[in-house]
C-alpha cells in the first residue's frame, strides 16, 4: 500500500502510463515473450445512437502523453461537433495510432480517460451554449470534482461555449481572466449593504455583480441594491431549491420591478443547478446570464473505446468492429458525413456539394507535426461548428 497526500496519479505516473488497467501490462508481456512485438493500428470510435452529437475534446492530452513515443497519430480537431456514426451508422474513427502495440497498448486507459470525460464536459457545455444563445455563461462547477482536475473542466467548458471560467487554474490553462462575482459569504460577514458596496467599488464596469438572495426576498433585495447602487451591472439570484418554488417566474417578477422603475441597464444573472433546460427557461423568463456548475463538471464521459484494426499492414479487428484504418469525409454543403478507407481522398456528396477529410496527423514518430492550436482558436471553431448545428436542427435536417 502507498499513501499518497492527494489521491492522484502523478505527471510522471501519468506520462509512463501507470494510470493503466493491469490488464494490458499484463497481455503486453505476453505478446513480447511470444511474437516480440506487432506494428498495429488502433482506433477510438464511441457507439451511440445516430442522433447525438460530439464536440470533441482532450486530444491536447493525449498529444503529450504520447509525444516521444514511436507512433504516428491521425486524429479529428478538437472543437469539432460531429455525430459519432456516419450517414450509414459507421461509427467516426475519432483518432487512430500507428505503432509498436508495446509502444502505446497499456496507455489505453489513460488515452480514452482524457477524450471521455474532456468531451462529456465540452458536449454538455456546447448544449448550455445553445440554450443560452446570445446571453453570457460562464463555468462555475470545479467544486463539485476533484481540484486535480480543475484545469481540464475549465478548458473542456470554454471549448464547449463557455464565456469564461471561475477556476483560477482553468483561466491560466485558456488565457483569460477569470470570472467572479461574490461568495454568500461576504454578505453573512458584512451584511447585504457593505458587501455590495465592496463589490461595487472593487469591480471594473461591466462586470459589478451583487449577489442579493442571502437574507430577504429576490425582488425587494433587487430593487434595494439597484437603488442604493444604481452603478450595478448585475444582480445575482442563486436561489437555493428550497425556496425556489417556480425560478423562472422570480426572474419574470425581478425583471419587470427593475424595468418598471428605470433600472432596465441592471440585468440579471442566474446560477445554482441549471442545464441546458433550465437555462432555456430562464432565458425566456428575461435571465441575462448563467452560472452553470455541476451539469458541465459532473457530464456524463463518452464511452469511447479503442481497438485494433491493422495488425502488421493487414486489415483485422474483433466482431463488431470496422477494420482498416480510416479517414472521416464532412461534406462543405450539407455536413454529412461519411468513413471511409484512409487515403481514398475526396468524395462528391450526394447533395453536389464536396466531401472532405477532417482528419489531421499530430504525431510523426511521436514528433508533434506543428504548434498546437490555443484553446481560444478551438472554442471558435466549435462555435461556428455549433452555428450550422443549430441552422440544421431548425431546418428539421437533424445532425451531421
Ligand atoms: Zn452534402
Amino acid at each position: 500500500m502507498t499513501a499518497r497526500k492527494f489521491n492522484v496519479a502523478t505527471d510522471e505516473e501519468i506520462s509512463t502510463c501507470q494510470a493503466s488497467d493491469v490488464y494490458f501490462e499484463r497481455s503486453i508481456s505476453s505478446i513480447e515473450k511470444v511474437s516480440g512485438s506487432e506494428n498495429v493500428v488502433s482506433e477510438v470510435t464511441v457507439s451511440g445512437p445516430l442522433d447525438t452529437w460530439i464536440n470533441f475534446s482532450g486530444l491536447d492530452e493525449v498529444i503529450n502523453l504520447l509525444q516521444g513515443k514511436n507512433v504516428d497519430m491521425y486524429a479529428i480537431p478538437e472543437g469539432t461537433v460531429l455525430s459519432p456514426r456516419d450517414s450509414r451508422g459507421t461509427p467516426v474513427p475519432f483518432v487512430w495510432i500507428e505503432g509498436n502495440y508495446s509502444e502505446f497498448g497499456k496507455c489505453e486507459t489513460s488515452i480514452l480517460g482524457f477524450l471521455c470525460q474532456s468531451s462529456g464536459i465540452s458536449t454538455k457545455s456546447s448544449k448550455i451554449r445553445l440554450a443560452a444563445g446570445d446571453a453570457k455563461f460562464y463555468s462555475f462547477g470545479i467544486r463539485r470534482m476533484h481540484p486535480a482536475l480543475s484545469p481540464m473542466i475549465d478548458r473542456a467548458a470554454f471549448i464547449g461555449g463557455a464565456d469564461g471560467v471561475s477556476g483560477i487554474l482553468g483561466a491560466e490553462v485558456i488565457g483569460e481572466r477569470p470570472v467572479g462575482t461574490m461568495p454568500h459569504a461576504l454578505s453573512l460577514l458584512l451584511g447585504d449593504h457593505d458587501a455590495w458596496e465592496t463589490v461595487v467599488k472593487n469591480s471594473p464596469s461591466g462586470s459589478r455583480t451583487v449577489l442579493i438572495d442571502t437574507f430577504s426576498d429576490e425582488k425587494f433585495a433587487a430593487l434595494k441594491a439597484a437603488e442604493t447602487f444604481p452603478e450595478i451591472d448585475y444582480i445575482r439570484l442563486d436561489t437555493p431549491s428550497s425556496r425556489r418554488g417556480n425560478f423562472p417566474a422570480i426572474v419574470r417578477e425581478v425583471r419587470w420591478e427593475l424595468d418598471l422603475r428605470g433600472y432596465s441597464r441592471v440585468k440579471i444573472m442566474v446560477s445554482g443547478g441549471l442545464d441546458e433546460d433550465s437555462v432555456r427557461e430562464l432565458r425566456k423568463a428575461g435571465a441575462d446570464a448563467f452560472g452553470v456548475g455541476t451539469s458541465i463538471s459532473a457530464a456524463k464521459p463518452f464511452d469511447f473505446a479503442m481497438d485494433i484494426v491493422e495488425i502488421a499492414g493487414k486489415s483485422g479487428t474483433k466482431k463488431g468492429k470496422f477494420s482498416g484504418r480510416k479517414d472521416v469525409l464532412r461534406c462543405g454543403s450539407c455536413n454529412s458525413l461519411r468513413v471511409v478507407p484512409f487515403g481514398q481522398g475526396n468524395l462528391q456528396c450526394t447533395c453536389g456539394g464536396e466531401m472532405k477529410s477532417l482528419m489531421k496527423k499530430y504525431l510523426s514518430r511521436g514528433i508533434p507535426t506543428g504548434k498546437y492550436e490555443a484553446p481560444g482558436k478551438i472554442r471558435e471553431r466549435a462555435l461556428n461548428e455549433l452555428k450550422s448545428l443549430s441552422q440544421a436542427d431548425s431546418n428539421g435536417k437533424g445532425t451531421a
